[in-house]
């Protein structure tokens, strides 16, 4: 599911810096994991989706870092960490 269109421009706001290896990564064979779902309903800037194949794929770049998905599939399915320093997302509000 893709963020509403008032919230994509206010994420646009924000700034994020890539570098390291990716924070958050599918378990390798829970791409179709019933448990993995719930991250396409929660995640609050819409990067979880759905692939012809049925499986959960993640584009990582807008992450807010919230944790959100963490919680809601758990870690048996997701491997969760902060990005390394100086990465990351910069909240830019207003
Ligand atoms: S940490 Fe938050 S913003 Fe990042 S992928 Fe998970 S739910 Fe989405």
């Amino acid at each position: 599911m893709s963020a509403p269109e008032g919230m994509k421009a206010k994420l646009g706001r924000n700034v994020f810096k890539t570098g390291g290896e990716a924070h958050i990564r599918i378990k390798p064979g829970a791409e179709k994991d019933e448990r993995l779902r719930a991250a396409l309903y929660v995640c609050p800037a819409g990067l979880y989706s759905l692939n012809k194949q049925g499986e959960v794929e993640l584009d990582l770049d807008g992450c807010l870092e919230c944790g959100t998905c963490r919680i809601a599939c758990g870690t048996d399915v997701l491997e969760w960490y902060y990005p390394e320093g100086g990465a990351g997302v910069q909240f830019r509000f207003g």
